[in-house]
């Protein structure tokens, strides 16, 4: 770390101040292709970087400590992916992966599971993460991983997250080896005969609690830095952690304090801004006049923070996933009987949006069918009304099966709707198989949003699906499922829409589009270096242009030698 850097040691004492002088450039970026994503000032052939922060434009002051030729290389705001599970993915990295090829089967499936049963030191989990039902023609079931893995505590996380699958040995530590129990919001699957199969749907999954968690702090801390040191060779420079510390995504009720461990100890490497768990929320006991009602210990709340690590909205599960066709739809499943449901009763998600809201939060609610959409957009609506607060920007996350009226509805109440661009090319065969022809226009939504005078943020959800930047542009504007169907393809958008929802987007959707998401002076000096400009090239091959570098606050953080 230079002294250059804005979050230089604090034992630099009063000499080293003498040396910090915030207004030289330190490093200065030219005969670059700068895209700003400023609207005042789309285009510059040069950047300057004082303090941490952009200084110039075009003209760069004479005495830079650094200069570097990019020969016409392209320039962006860092990315901010506005929607990832940053320690879910960095956990992930160590799991068998069962999301992508060779596991395209279930027999691929429990092959991949033995081979690593057979290498795992004595009593070791087999955990992998990543599979889709669609693809492979079925849930796996715990009598194929039984045999896969004898004697072996096995868990398997279907890609979205929202369900998973165990074997024998672990139903019977969780005493349904014989049986079900009823989960409200969830459901533990059984066949015909009432024996469970291992599947534990939504909030099922928090049965598994008894046997995990809580994680050390240390083991998340390695999986903040493992995931740090990807999103960094990504261009991510931003991210937001869509729920820590309750519910099922929790990994620990101290999770905050993993990423600020990660950070005293320098592997943070991206600045992050964590979504509170809606479950954590309770009363605080403030004056009756404050209307507290629902917060952390101490007050904080939404926007609590620096500028590397800050606290974000509250997260409330409306619903489940399309794919694992859980989300509550108004009207069933393509070829069904079920049209999904609600993670909990109608009257406590309003009460607890409207809670939140009233509070003081920026809340976002994960809404996938258009029932929960509905849901939803009615508490906003009913928020706003009883408790007028200016500009809260509340979020629906992921805004999957939307209607048009529902569309109008969002952009009325000033919601952000975060979709996610890279679930068309390895979720989008499933999605269009759950919500039937009928529906298809109604799928992920784009640039109808934009039509709608709607800020629309760039988003992965990773670990769900890969999470790099430029597959999610590329997702955004070709709309192509894997099989290679259209996906929706009139809600596609083009590659500069897509660029700034990747940068300006969902900064604005952090509400910290006046320090980051653009490049002009005075901004936190976050850019990547591409090897060409995606606003230039075919759509097709954004997806293969190449991250030369990440710098973030200044810093490069990631070079293949661009920098010098
Ligand atoms: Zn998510």
């Amino acid at each position: 770390m230079s002294i250059s850097d804005r979050n230089r040691p604090a034992g630099l004492g009063a000499g080293g101040a003498a040396l910090w002088n915030p207004d030289a450039v330190h490093l200065a970026l030219v005969n670059a292709n700068v895209l700003t994503m400023d609207p005042a000032r789309p285009r510059a052939t040069a950047v300057a970087v004082a303090g941490g922060r952009i200084s110039a434009l075009d003209e760069i002051p004479p005495g830079a400590a650094r200069v570097v030729d990019l020969r016409g290389a392209t320039v962006l705001p860092g990315f901010h992916d506005a929607h990832n599970h940053m320690i879910g993915f960095g956990m992930s990295l160590g799991e068998v992966d069962i999301g992508s090829p060779p596991v395209g089967s279930l027999d691929e499936l429990y092959d991949a599971i033995a081979r690593r049963a057979e290498t795992a030191a004595p009593g070791e989990w087999v955990i992998g993460s990543g599979y889709d039902q669609n693809k492979l023609g079925g849930h796996p079931h715990r009598d194929g991983l039984d045999r896969a893995a004898p004697g072996r505590r096995v868990w398997l996380r279907h890609t979205s997250g929202h369900m998973c699958v165990v074997n024998s040995v672990v139903l019977a530590d969780l005493g349904l080896d014989a049986a079900a129990t009823e989960v409200p919001g969830g459901r533990v699957v059984t066949d015909s005969g009432g024996r469970p199969t291992g599947l534990l749907e939504e909030r099922a999954q928090l049965l598994m609690g008894s046997l995990v968690y809580p994680y050390p702090l240390a083991e998340l801390t390695d999986a903040i830095a493992g995931a740090a040191r990807q999103y960094l060779k990504e261009g991510v420079t931003s991210c937001t952690e869509a729920g820590i510390g309750g519910g099922w995504v929790a990994h620990s009720p101290a999770e905050l304090a993993a990423y600020q461990l990660a950070r005293d100890q320098g592997r943070l490497g991206v600045r992050v801004e964590l979504m509170t768990a809606g479950e954590v929320l309770h009363p605080l006991g403030a004056h009756a006049d404050d209307n507290l009602v629902a917060g952390l210990d101490l007050g904080i709340r939404t926007g609590f923070g620096d500028d590397w690590l800050r606290l974000g909205a509250v997260k409330i599960f409306a619903d489940g996933s399309l794919v694992g066709r859980t989300a509550a739809l108004h009207d069933p499943y393509h070829r069904s009987g079920g049209a999904g449901y609600l993670q909990a009763d109608a009257d406590a998600l309003r009460d607890a949006i409207i809670a939140a809201h009233r509070s003081g939060w920026q809340v976002a609610t994960h809404a996938i069918g258009d029932r929960a959409v509905d849901l939803a957009l009615d508490a906003y609506a009913e928020a706003l009304e009883r408790h007028p607060r200016p500009d809260p920007r509340h979020r629906i996350e992921h805004f999957a099966v939307v209607q048009p009226r529902q569309v109008a509805r969002a952009a009325e109440l000033g919601v952000i709707a975060v979709p996610q661009g890279r679930f068309a090319a390895e979720l989008g065969d499933g999605m269009l198989a759950a919500v039937g022809p009928d529906r298809h226009d109604w799928l992920y939504r784009q640039r109808s949003l934009l039509e709608a005078g709607m800020v629309l943020p760039g988003s992965s959800d990773r670990p769900v699906v890969a999470g790099a930047p430029l597959l999610g542009i590329d997702g955004m504007v070709n709309r192509r499922t894997s099989s290679g169907a259209p996906f929706n393809p009139d809600e596609a958008v083009t590659a500069e829409q897509a660029l700034r929802a990747w940068t300006w987007g969902s900064a604005y959707a952090s509400r910290q589009e006046h320090v980051k998401g653009s490049i002009a002076p005075g901004m936190l000096a976050d850019l990547v270096v591409l090897s060409e400009d995606p606003t230039a090239v075919s759509p097709e091959r954004i997806a293969g242009l190449e991250v030369l570098a990440t710098i973030t606050g200044g810093e490069p953080r990631y070079d293949t030698g661009v920098l010098g």
